[in-house]
């Protein structure tokens, strides 16, 4: 699950609307503002979010089960 809002300073993450004509590539109605950030050597994917204000991160779904898997 993403944040609407930023675990940080509580920014809204949701973005203008995605034009009705380009939904279908994109999930969800809204774009998101969270910037996803890529560590390749770690995982071919986002693996943290940040928010495009605070400049504070939070861990990707997949940042957070790996971590439970390694405790
Ligand atoms: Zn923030």
């Amino acid at each position: 699950m993403n944040y609407d809002n930023c675990p940080h300073c509580g920014v809204s993450l949701i973005g203008d609307p995605i034009p009705e004509d380009r939904r279908h590539h994109y999930s969800g109605t809204h774009w998101r503002r969270e910037i996803g950030i890529e560590y390749p050597r770690k995982y071919d994917g986002v693996w943290e979010w940040e928010c495009p204000d605070c400049k504070g991160t939070w861990p990707s779904e997949v940042a957070k089960l790996r971590g439970e898997r390694e405790k």
